[in-house]
């Protein structure tokens, strides 16, 4: 790593011009492994000041990268850097010769200038990933702002970066919180903003971004929801909710947090699933067998630990507890082990809160009309999923489902990188989304052009 290392643990810095550089703050953060909470790094809490010198690093880079050819400023590597690979075609316009006679019009797409992508602590890498490949290969300069709970990995990734050769200024790292993300919103500089994370910052980054006419798309938050029709196949119903809802400790916007049983499903289901859930082994991520680990921080188990307690106040049984779970050699992780909470009733809060957590809430419904009503209620529209060997009911679920993503006997219903990533009500703000074909019209502007030449030829007719 090339940041500075004072007391054993390394001090991360922010990439600014192609050069790692420590930050003119004094503020830091901690950060820790939430299986050991053993401190991993110190990461900066950068300031505006900070912020600026990284987005006047990107403005001055912008020039030159626009001005290089598509092919040339695309990058191999994962998924998203492949599709965005393909940006000499995607970034294509479309024309028409006479529109009028001798008089032919085009449109083309050119870059915006200097973008940002802020994001959040799950998927460290793959989030960042839905945007800096594609705005950099539209010919964009990017300040990225990743979560400060978990600043390890783009650094890594930043260190790959430049050794591909990248100019100086294209791609600029901040780390920090809350004040570099005010002062990326207010930047004016600052032309457009990827945002994921929960939907109160979500919002907030929306409004404030807005009052300087940014160019914005913001992910926010979810509270997902499956209905289980008693045709389902129920072995593969219990196998793929359980993965969906408890895999990654339940910290991902995909996660399914309600299961919507509907007849004899309720208690099938019921049963399976909670078998499912209690045989999942949690422990550190990191050590062989292990299926499941921890939640991020202290703070995250209280608060899932506390909503779980809300739930079973609220009429819920905890049918499976993971409450004070404990592992052995890791007393100090952050761990809670799988939930389930038996018939929440569909008026309870919890019943419309996110969790983000690995806990399942069950729902029992008379008819898949009663279940579409309670996902109706959902303030959240990220994901909805249905089980069933019905080709009639799944079609109608997907005609009237309110949500941007649909999974029909699908746990996570995650949009390969070649479709956009939806999500509707407050689960997203704005109206382009990231990846596939929306990230191109996102990261560029549509010029169009309409040419004359032919004074002769428009003489003729
Ligand atoms: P978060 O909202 O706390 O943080 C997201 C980013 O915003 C971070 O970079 C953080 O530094 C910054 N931030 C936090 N508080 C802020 C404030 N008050 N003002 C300005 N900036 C602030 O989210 P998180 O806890 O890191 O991530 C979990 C959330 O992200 C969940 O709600 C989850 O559903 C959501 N998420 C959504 C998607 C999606 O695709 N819709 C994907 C992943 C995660």
């Amino acid at each position: 790593m090339s940041s500075a290392v004072t007391t054993q643990v390394p001090v991360l810095e922010n990439y600014v011009n192609g050069a790692w550089r420590r930050p003119t703050t004094t503020e830091y953060s901690d950060v820790k492994n939430p299986a050991t909470a053993e401190l991993l790094a110190r990461v900066p809490l950068s300031n505006a000041a900070d912020v600026d010198a990284a987005v006047q690093a990107a403005a001055d880079a912008f020039p030159a990268w626009r001005r290089t050819p598509p092919g040339e400023r695309v990058r191999r590597g994962i998924e998203n850097v492949e599709v965005a690979c393909g940006i000499p075609m995607m970034m294509q316009g479309y024309n028409l010769e006479d529109v009028t006679p001798g008089v032919d019009e085009t449109l083309i797409r050119q870059p915006l200038g200097v973008v940002a992508a802020i994001t959040p602590f799950n998927f460290p890498a793959m989030i960042q990933f839905w945007f800096l490949p594609y705005a950099i290969a539209c010919g964009n300069t990017i300040v990225l702002k990743p979560s400060e709970r978990v600043p390890l990995t783009m650094h890594r990734a930043l260190e790959l970066i430049e050794k591909t050769g990248l100019p100086k200024g294209v791609v600029n790292l901040v780390n920090g919180g809350r004040e570099v993300v005010d002062a990326l919103c207010d930047h004016p500089q600052v032309r457009a903003i990827s945002f994921v994370g929960s939907t109160p910052v979500a919002k907030h980054v929306y409004m404030r971004s807005a009052a300087s006419g940014k160019r914005m798309q913001c992910q926010g938050g979810a509270k997902n929801h499956v209905i289980v029709l008693p045709d389902a196949d129920m072995d593969l119903a219990k196998q793929i909710i359980s993965d969906s809802a408890f895999g990654c400790a339940g910290q991902r916007c995909l996660a399914v947090s309600v299961a919507v049983t509907i007849g004899e499903a309720q208690k099938t289901f019921r049963d399976a699933i909670a078998a499912a859930a209690s045989s999942i082994r949690v422990g550190n991520g990191l050590d062989t067998g292990v299926q499941m680990g921890p939640v991020i921080t202290r703070e995250s188990k209280q608060r899932v630990e506390s909503l779980i307690g809300a739930g079973v106040s609220e009429g819920a049984k905890a049918i499976v507890d993971g409450r004070n779970t404990k592992i052995s050699g890791y007393e100090a992780g952050n761990f809670v082990a799988p939930t389930i909470l038996d018939g929440l009733p569909s008026s309870s809060q919890l019943a419309h809160t996110e969790i983000f957590g690995p806990v399942l809430s069950l729902i029992h419904a008379n008819s898949i009309d009663e279940a579409m009503d309670f996902i109706r209620r959902s303030p959240y529209g990220n994901q909805a999923s249905l089980f069933t060997t019905s080709g009639a009911a799944a079609r109608r679920f997907r005609y009237e489902a309110p949500a941007g993503n649909i999974g029909i006997n699908i746990g996570v219903a995650a949009p390969m990188a070649y479709f956009p990533f939806s999500g509707w009500k407050d689960s997203f703000f704005g109206i382009l989304h990231g990846q596939g074909r929306d990230a191109v019209e996102f990261y560029t502007e549509s010029k169009i052009v309409i040419e004359r030449w032919s004074r002769q030829e428009t003489r003729k007719f």
